[in-house]
């Protein structure tokens, strides 16, 4: 299923491109500044080092309304890619187009405030703040935007109801069950109405039940944006709209 069938409306043949990239390839050097593997003083001959190839000639759009998944074995680049995707990280080579922009061509002003407006991330482990309430955690996206506080108190509340929270705005990270946790992750990763939410292994830390819980909501999600699963469930994937499989940094179907 695709963007132009999932919509019942006039509209439904209007495709739109939320993010793209276009022969993209991601190399790291070993022992290069801000690689992983920071050792040596820096002054080795470069052609000597051996570089990582984590992504190798990628293409592939993303539209609007697609629920689309993202697997592949430990090491095959899921991660390079996302960030890549959502503007976290720039390719060595290549193009990648994030609602509208060329995101190499931006500052790093300009690509903050882009990733800000219109990227949402839900990690696997919730990554909330243990010391504030949910609708803190939920706002928080919103105070770096510059809204007020009343706003903002108004929308996060909102978005907790959106993900059935609406009774527990109130409790903190650690009065509340790992599936609440993650449905409080993505109702901040909503905050802003973002254009694309990647979910990077979301249901990793709960149970089927939890986990299919969350799925449904990605998925309904997904019906006025993107959202980018990445598992390596094949029962989660089975869910999305299709699946980008990567191997060796290249992507084996799409
Ligand atoms: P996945 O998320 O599928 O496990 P990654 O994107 O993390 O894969 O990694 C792809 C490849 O790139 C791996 O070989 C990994 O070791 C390498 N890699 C990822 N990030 C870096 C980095 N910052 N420096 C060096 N190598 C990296």
């Amino acid at each position: 299923m695709d963007a132009s069938t999932r919509t019942a409306t006039g509209e439904s043949d209007r495709r739109e491109a939320v993010v793209e990239c276009s022969r993209v390839t991601r190399t790291y050097e070993r022992g290069g500044s801000g690689g992983w593997f920071s050792f040596g003083d820096g002054n080795d001959a470069r052609d000597d080092r051996p570089t990582v190839t984590a992504l190798e000639d990628v293409s592939l759009t993303i539209e609007r309304g697609e629920f689309v998944g993202l697997s592949g074995p430990s090491g095959s680049g899921k991660s390079t890619l996302i960030h890549l995707l959502s503007g976290l990280d720039s390719p060595t080579d290549g193009t990648v187009t994030l609602a509208g922009e060329d995101v190499s061509s931006l500052s790093q002003k300009e690509l903050t405030r882009l990733r800000l407006e219109q990227v949402g991330i839900v990690f696997q482990r919730f990554h909330l703040l243990p010391s504030l309430s949910a609708r803190a955690n939920v706002a928080l996206p919103l105070v770096e935007r510059g809204m007020g506080k009343g706003a903002r108190r108004e929308e996060a509340g909102d978005l907790l109801e959106r993900v059935g929270l609406g009774d527990r705005q109130s409790h903190r990270p650690g009065e509340m069950s790992g599936g609440e946790q993650q449905r409080v992750a993505v109702a901040r990763a909503l905050a802003g109405d973002p254009l694309v939410v990647f979910a990077d292994e979301p249901t990793g830390e709960l149970d089927t039940d939890t986990g299919a819980v969350i799925l449904d909501l990605l998925g309904d999600l997904a019906e006025d944006r993107a959202v980018v699963l990445a598992s390596h469930d094949e029962q989660a994937l089975a869910r999305t709209d299709r699946v980008i499989r990567l191997r060796d940094g290249r992507v084996k179907d799409a």
